[in-house]
C-alpha cells in the first residue's frame, strides 16, 4: 500500500462502520427479474436448502460440491446465487449438489449463515478453474453506486489472473493484488460516503472539497480500464 493509498483508507475507518447489509431474497421480484433477464438464464430462481458440509471451505463451492459427490454420489449443478440489499441486486456464481433424488443442496459455509439460498441454475456458465465474474444490478438510483459496481466489476476481472494452488489458497502476481486493494478501498470508499447519504455532486471523501464527480469520480471508466489493461501488460511482460 502507498502513502497515499495508507493515508485513504485510514480516512475510511474513521467513517462510521457499516455492515454488509445483502441476504438471500425470499421471493422474486422486480429487481430480480431485471436481473435474470440480464443473465439471460433459462431457468426460475428456487429456493434451496444449505447443508453444509463438515468440511467444506468458504468460497470454495465447486470443490466442496465435488468432495461431496466422492462420498455420496448425485451430480454438479452450476448457477448463481441471489443477494439483495437496500440498493444492489448481484448474482454470484455458485455451485450446488444435486443428490440421486434431483434436489438441490448448497453444501458452502458462508461468513453469515444461512439456511436456504435464492439459485438460478444455468448450464451454460460451467466453471473451469477461472473465477466467474458477478453480475449486479444498481436499484438505489443513485449514479454513486454504478460507480461502486464497475470497480467490484473491475476486482473480478483482476481475480480472473488467480491461480487456484489448492481448495483454499488462490495465488494472484503482485500488481493484480495490488490493484485489487487499491479498488477494495475505492470500493469501500464509495460505499460509505454513499451510505452516509451523499451523491455525485457532493463534496468529495477525501474532503477535497470539490465535487466527488470532479474528483475522485472523475473518468472512472478511463481509470478502471487503465488499471486493467496496466495490470495485464505487467503479467504479459512477465510471462514472456
Ligand atoms: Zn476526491
Amino acid at each position: 500500500m502507498t502513502p497515499e493509498q495508507r493515508r485513504q483508507y485510514d480516512e475510511i475507518q474513521k467513517l462510521p462502520f457499516h455492515k454488509k447489509t445483502a441476504t438471500s431474497p425470499k421471493t422474486t421480484n422486480n429487481h430480480i427479474e431485471k436481473l435474470l433477464n440480464q443473465l439471460n438464464v433459462e431457468f426460475d430462481p428456487e429456493i434451496i436448502p444449505v447443508r453444509v458440509e463438515p468440511e467444506a471451505k468458504t468460497k470454495s463451492c465447486y470443490y466442496n460440491v465435488e468432495e461431496k459427490m466422492k462420498r455420496d454420489g448425485g451430480k454438479i449443478h452450476y448457477g448463481w446465487a441471489i443477494w439483495q440489499s437496500q440498493y444492489l441486486c448481484e448474482a454470484e456464481h455458485h455451485s450446488v449438489w444435486e443428490d440421486n433424488e434431483g434436489e438441490l443442496v448448497c453444501v458452502t459455509p458462508r461468513e453469515q449463515r444461512y439456511d436456504k439460498i435464492m439459485f438460478v441454475p444455468d448450464n451454460n456458465r460451467v466453471y473451469k478453474g477461472v473465477s466467474i465474474s458477478n453480475v449486479a444490478l444498481n436499484i438505489s438510483g443513485n449514479p454513486l453506486i454504478d460507480d461502486f459496481i464497475k470497480i467490484r466489476y473491475a476486482i473480478c476481472k483482476l481475480y480472473e489472473y488467480g491461480e487456484r494452488k489448492d481448495v483454499e489458497v488462490v495465488v494472484l502476481p503482485k500488481c493484480a493484488n495490488d490493484a485489487i486493494t487499491e479498488c477494495d478501498i475505492t470500493s469501500g470508499a464509495i460505499e460509505v460516503f454513499y451510505l452516509l447519504g451523499n451523491k455525485p455532486t457532493s463534496n468529495c471523501y477525501c474532503r477535497s472539497l470539490k465535487p466527488y464527480r470532479q474528483c475522485h469520480g472523475k473518468d472512472i471508466d478511463k481509470k478502471l480500464q487503465y488499471c486493467l489493461s496496466k495490470v495485464k501488460q505487467t503479467i504479459e511482460e512477465h510471462t514472456r
